[in-house]
């Protein structure tokens, strides 16, 4: 994680199109690579504010075979204004990278795990939504699942979700749209099943969301809207009554992010004059050292927790996962 974004030895902030999401692309296949995994770099291209941008997915797999292929995704762009995008989404490649290595070391023999590092998250889900248009019938036919891992370190809590129930707008193909929750509820067996310090949680019901279920704005949108159930990975506070309420955007109640924090109604002390929020990602906060200060080992805490769940998830996903409710969903 250090090499991707710290700003003093890292590669540091990596807005997408840029010469350094270049660099990063190139960092991750060469990790990749040197694990023994199969290296496609995939570019595409995508506009912003009418002006023309390149970027790459890097897609990484052990061989190519006809087992049901999970797919472990992460978005390696940052936001820019003045992010370094240490949690968003340092956290989310460094675990991916990690896991990895350990399911290179011993394969599931029923799943084929495919290891996809997005790029130009940040502008359109671009990297994503380039990756599943251009997938043939067969090959999308053949996924099982997509796990999503975005911001998943440096909040107060660690959440699963599935995609919403009721279809997301997805253009033309909103008749393939799957929200179910096996995956969602595949991970919180795992976790459940491991006796680790931190829970795995399903967020409470909100007023927008039903329990565990989650927005169209990360790298699982297109795979939703393409037929494949979702989970995603995230670290937020679901408890905090935040800008727009319950919503999971606020992502601590440490007042270091908060002009004042009222603990008693779990809010702003005034909610006319407050300007933080406890948000720290797409803002100047979001920096490994800045972290690090204010929540030591929290962020080295939370990863290990990721990675021990979905590495020992992906190493037999048929022991957590029910084959024939994932061939009907
Ligand atoms: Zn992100």
């Amino acid at each position: 994680m250090q090499q991707l974004v710290s700003a003093n030895d890292g590669i540091g902030v990596r807005t997408s199109g840029s010469l350094e999401e270049k660099i990063t692309s190139e960092f991750i296949t060469k990790t990749l690579s040197e694990l023994g995994f199969k290296v496609k770099v995939q570019p595409f291209e995508f506009k912003n504010k009418e002006q023309h941008f390149k970027s790459n997915n890097i897609i990484a797999e052990l061989d190519s075979n006809d087992l049901p292929t999970i797919i472990l995704g992460a978005h390696y762009d940052s936001k820019g204004d003045g992010s370094y995008g240490a949690i968003d989404n340092g956290t989310g490649v460094a675990a991916m990278l990690e896991i990895a290595q350990i399911i290179s070391k011993r394969p599931s023999k029923h799943f084929n795990i495919r290891f996809i590092a997005f790029g130009a998250e940040e502008i359109g889900i671009s990297g994503s939504q380039h990756y599943v248009k251009q997938l043939t019938p067969t090959a999308l036919q053949n996924i099982a699942g997509m796990i999503n891992f975005d911001m998943i370190a440096g909040g107060d809590k660690m959440y699963v979700h599935s995609a919403l129930s009721t279809p997301y707008p997805c253009g033309k193909s909103t008749s393939l749209y799957n929200g179910s929750p096996i995956l969602r509820k595949a991970i919180i067996k795992t976790s459940d099943s491991l006796n680790n310090s931190i829970q795995f949680l399903e967020h409470p019901k909100s007023k927008e969301y039903p329990k565990g279920e989650t927005g169209p704005w990360s790298d699982h949108f297109p795979f939703s809207c393409a037929g494949i159930p979702i989970a995603f990975l995230e670290s937020t506070n679901f408890s905090i009554n935040g800008l727009y309420g319950l919503d999971g955007l606020s992502q601590t109640t440490h007042p270091a992010f908060w002009d004042c924090f009222d603990s008693s109604s779990q809010g702003a002390c005034d909610r006319k004059t407050e300007s933080r929020w406890g948000i720290i990602l797409h803002s100047k906060f979001d920096r490994l050292d800045t972290i690090d200060q204010v929540f030591p080992n929290r962020v080295k805490e939370q990863l290990e927790q990721a990675v021990n769940v979905f590495s020992t998830f992906l190493l037999t996903p048929e022991k957590y996962l029910d084959r024939k409710t994932l061939e009907e969903t």
